[in-house]
């Protein structure tokens, strides 16, 4: 699933090529999640923002175009009539005044779009209670610290939750606690402990971000083009590879339905509960 630093990317792209832009046709699948495309017709493009992993389209007429990408949700720009364009995946487009067309395909349907007055997210309710931007200097260890252990549940998923910072996800928090030497399953943590997976979570984006994302099957840039930081990863998908830091073999198990890889020596023993 796209996390910050690959929604970042795709933002960068779009942002660099799309406003001023004014939208005069639009179309997309009748699903709930998807069909309010449609509305932003005759409204004109200012800016492609993000929040966490949420693309947000500021439209001139006071309303924000808002795309989550789900699992497999890509953009492209069709120019003419020579390629691209709307197809079997498409969940969306929109043609523009220049003749270009802008096109959402997603072929597992998780994504989401929604066209909503600025700023008003209550239809959106992730997005509406999303933690701070984790390069915002809001976002500091003790604001890590007290999001994660003013609740009882595992370390890893409530930082999934996307309250204690927006935009993580399986990958860059199985990296953020690697780095940090915090094991995911722990339901407690020290101060000094948020201060190690603050710097970890910060990092890994950061990465992420310096290598235009991590593809590891569905992923792309809006010109088609893939990620290089799946070849930087430390931790996430190398089970059974050494540890890059103590040469133990990385271990996976499932808590809360999401896969996690660790090192058992490295970042602790397993919590019995
Ligand atoms: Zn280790």
């Amino acid at each position: 699933m796209p996390e910050l630093p690959e929604v970042e990317t795709i933002r960068r792209q779009l942002d660099a090529v799309l406003p001023g832009a004014r939208i005069v046709a639009a179309g997309a699948h009748p699903s709930a999640k998807f069909a309010t495309a449609t509305t932003a017709k005759g409204a004109a493009i200012d800016a492609v923002r993000r929040r966490g992993k949420y693309l947000l389209v500021d439209l001139d007429d006071g309303r924000e175009l808002i795309v989550h990408l789900g699992m497999t949700g890509a953009f492209s720009i069709a120019t003419g009539s020579e390629h691209g364009g709307p197809g079997p995946y498409t969940r969306a487009w929109w043609e523009l005044d220049d003749g270009r067309t802008v096109v959402f395909d997603d072929t597992r349907r998780f994504g989401r779009i929604a066209v909503v007055d600025a700023g008003d997210y209550r239809s959106l309710p992730t997005l509406h209670d999303l933690g701070p931007e984790p390069f915002d200097p809001v976002f500091t260890p003790k604001v890590l610290w007290e999001a994660l252990r003013s609740t009882r549940r595992r370390l890893k998923t409530q930082l999934l939750s996307q309250r204690p910072v927006a935009g993580v996800g399986n990958i860059y928090a199985d990296e953020a606690f690697w780095s940090a030497q915090v094991h995911p399953a722990r339901r407690t943590l020290t101060l000094p402990q948020a201060e190690r997976l603050h710097a970890g979570i910060v990092e890994a984006l950061r990465q992420g971000l310096d290598g235009g994302g991590t593809t590891l099957r569905d992923y792309r840039g809006v010109d088609g083009s893939r990620g290089e930081n799946q070849f930087r990863l430390a931790c996430y998908g190398r089970r059974g590879l050494p540890c890059h830091r103590c040469e133990a073999p990385l271990e996976a198990a499932v808590w809360d339905g999401r896969t996690t890889t660790f090192c058992h020596r490295c970042q602790g023993p397993t919590p019995r509960r």
